[in-house]
């Protein structure tokens, strides 16, 4: 039999999800990223021209990456995947290491910690209970009768079936279902925004109850069920121990993976998508396949969905309007610092904070990187920060947007 083959328009995680699953099947795999660094979202992006002359020869770039990498222990996909990409004598699921600790920083008050994983011992109990004085103490801000009303919510969240997650919840936001709007100013911080906002970038009202309540109540019981924290990270620059590798294992399966080769148009006919329009090197190519796979981003693939496209599948056609105001900007900045600032060993996130910041102090987690071999020698730690609301104004009296930054 003829062997199929894929094109796939993207390079990022999903893309090279793809191509891996299906070069294991047995297809002819071509994957076209715009980019020069592979990854998408997910790249390190090293700074450029930073690495300066040392005994040893050129050091390396400052390590930066589009933002920090946080894997709950709830991820099971991404994770199996990284279970058969080979590094060094085992995978590369082996560069995921464990959190212990989950801060919550409050602006001129006392900061919370937990324990990033079921309590391990009597110290973990302790500091636990600790933390409940606080959460339950005057300067919380949040009511008990507010405590109760969202426990209650997402105890109807824990034992709803899937039906009423998908009919009822999947239509429903997160900032209504939770009553936001009706409720103090720090219970909509910390139940409206923290949960959507600082953890996973979305928006508490446009953010589905199924979506965010299914992240929330996975996030719990892996906190609460004994074993691995809820909560890992890379233990080294993203490209270096996870895509990179990626990559070179597929490339070896045969994947042809082409870095700056942006997709400028799908052409279609017979009812089927026919070829993809290919920019490389100045030059334009069609590429012709069996099966074409879009892992670009929404407002990239809304771009590129002709109405020819949209009458073979008018549901392609909705993503015009989702593009429109259904993405916001997030991104990552690395402070590179001469002195190590170690602040929690795990993240932290800063609930006041109208950018809605989350950080890392990366080094404790990059145990075996020699920070030396970077830039001028001098950088003793790194820290990563997400900034997830780019519209706000800071405490600065400004938005994020108007600080120009490089996509
Ligand atoms: C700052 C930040 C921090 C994040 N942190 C986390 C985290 O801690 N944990 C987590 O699970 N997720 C995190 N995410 C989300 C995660 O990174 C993304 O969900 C994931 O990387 C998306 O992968 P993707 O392949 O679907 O899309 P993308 O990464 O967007 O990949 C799409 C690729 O398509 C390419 N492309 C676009 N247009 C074209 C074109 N015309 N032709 C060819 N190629 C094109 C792009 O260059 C890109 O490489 C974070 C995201 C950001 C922005």
């Amino acid at each position: 039999m003829m062997q199929k083959k894929v094109i796939i328009l993207g390079g990022g995680v999903a893309g090279l999800s793809a191509a891996h699953e299906l070069i294991e099947r047995g297809f002819s795999v071509e994957v076209y990223e715009a980019k020069t660094i592979p990854g998408g979202k997910a790249r390190s992006i090293p700074v450029p021209d930073t690495g300066t002359i040392g005994p040893a020869g050129k050091r390396k770039d400052l390590p930066g990456e589009h933002g920090f990498r946080f894997f709950p222990r709830f991820y099971k996909h991404v994770v199996d995947t990284m279970r058969r990409i080979p590094y060094g004598s085992g995978t590369v699921a082996d560069n995921l290491v464990d959190t212990t600790r989950v801060e919550m920083a409050r602006f001129g008050q006392k900061s919370l910690v937990l324990p990033s994983h079921s309590p391990r011992s009597f110290s973990d109990i302790r500091e636990i209970l600790d933390e409940f004085s606080t959460v339950f103490g005057p300067d919380f801000g949040i009511p008990p009768e507010e405590m109760a009303f969202f426990a209650s919510r997402i105890w109807q969240i824990i034992t709803s079936c899937e039906e009423r997650r998908v009919d009822e919840y999947e239509k429903e936001d997160w900032w209504d279902f939770m009553g936001a709007h009706s409720r103090s100013s720090a219970y909509q911080k910390f139940f409206g925004h923290g949960i959507t906002r600082s953890l996973v970038a979305a928006k508490a009202h446009l953010a589905s109850t199924k979506t965010i309540g299914d992240i929330f109540v996975q996030l719990l019981f892996d906190l609460v069920e004994p074993g691995p924290s809820s909560d890992r990270l890379l233990n080294g620059p993203t490209n270096d121990v996870w895509i990179d590798p990626w990559l070179k294992y597929l490339t070896q399966k045969g994947v042809a993976y082409h870095l700056e080769a942006k997709v400028k148009a799908i052409q279609c006919g017979n009812g089927l998508i026919q070829s993809a329009t290919i920019e490389k090197g100045g030059k334009t190519f069609e590429v012709r396949g069996d099966y074409f796979i879009a892992a670009i981003p929404i407002e990239r693939m809304a771009q590129l969905v002709t109405p020819q496209i949209e009458k073979l599948d008018p549901g392609l056609g909705k993503l015009h309007g989702l593009s429109v105001g259904g993405v916001s900007w997030m991104n990552g900045i690395q402070l590179y610092l001469t002195e190590d600032v170690p602040i929690t060993h795990g993240h932290t996130i800063y609930v006041d904070s109208p950018w809605a910041l989350t950080s890392i102090s990366q080094r404790q987690f990059w145990p075996d990187i020699d920070f030396t071999e970077y830039a001028d020698g001098r950088i003793q730690g790194i820290i990563s920060v997400d900034i997830s609301e780019w519209d706000e104004k800071g405490l600065n009296g400004k938005p994020r947007s108007s600080v120009p930054a490089k996509k």
